[in-house]
């Protein structure tokens, strides 16, 4: 989970916020079932109309809020209710409750815990909490009591260390590692080899789990 600034929130959503919530629950409470959510589109800084979803993507950065695996890798992006829809249908349309979700952490459903980790809230880093392992799971290293039953109930609830997350990072982590420096050979100047480095080397932003790539940096 890597630490996020929440924008602000897209005014389409404020507005219509009251209306669609209200439409929510009468929906509700008519066929005793929980309804999908109709987002209305929303505009970015730039004005350009486009879904929930996307205007989320732009600001991760296209990755999960949760695990932080880039959504290129896990399906369809979605938005996550923190508090379900179903329990808390008042917070259905309420933006500081709403995160980008990659299709593994939705599996989380309904399950919920107010005590849970959010990416987007004060003083939250990752390694205040949690540490990635080579091998591709992760562990609570948080020294404080509260913090570390809050990062075990987030790894828990949001199943952090299934098997299929597991291999998905072992992967990227093999990927995506910044080569060992070699020694430039002869004929090869520096600028060449800046180039040579840069096309070897993704991003930050564009690394799967970032969390583990700065810790590798930090290192
Ligand atoms: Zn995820």
């Amino acid at each position: 989970m890597h630490p996020w600034n929440r924008p602000q929130e897209p005014a389409e959503l404020r507005t219509q916020r009251a209306a669609l919530t209200r439409a929510f629950v009468k929906k509700r409470r008519a066929t005793g079932k929980t309804p999908r959510c109709k987002w209305p589109k929303v505009r970015n800084a730039t004005g350009e109309l486009m879904t929930l979803q996307k205007l989320l993507a732009e600001h991760t950065g296209r990755h999960c809020n949760y695990c932080d695996n880039l959504m290129d890798y896990t399906g369809p992006k979605t938005i996550d209710h923190f508090l379900p829809k179903s329990r808390f249908p008042c917070l259905v349309y309420v933006w500081s409750n709403l995160y980008l979700c990659c299709t593994y952490c939705q599996r989380k459903g309904t399950r919920y815990n107010k005590k849970a980790l959010r990416p987007d809230e004060l003083g939250y880093s990752f390694s205040r909490y949690f540490r990635y392992h080579r091998d591709g799971t992760m562990s609570v290293v948080a020294n404080d009591k509260t913090d570390q039953e809050r990062a075990e109930i987030t790894l828990r609830l949001l199943d952090l260390n299934d098997d299929e997350m597991v291999k998905d990072r072992r992967r990227a982590f093999m990927q995506h590692q910044v080569p060992r420096r070699r020694p430039l050979r002869a004929g090869l100047d520096s600028y060449t080899a800046s180039l040579r480095d840069a096309v070897q080397r993704p991003s930050f932003e564009d690394k799967p789990f970032r969390d583990f790539f700065s810790q590798e940096q930090e290192s």
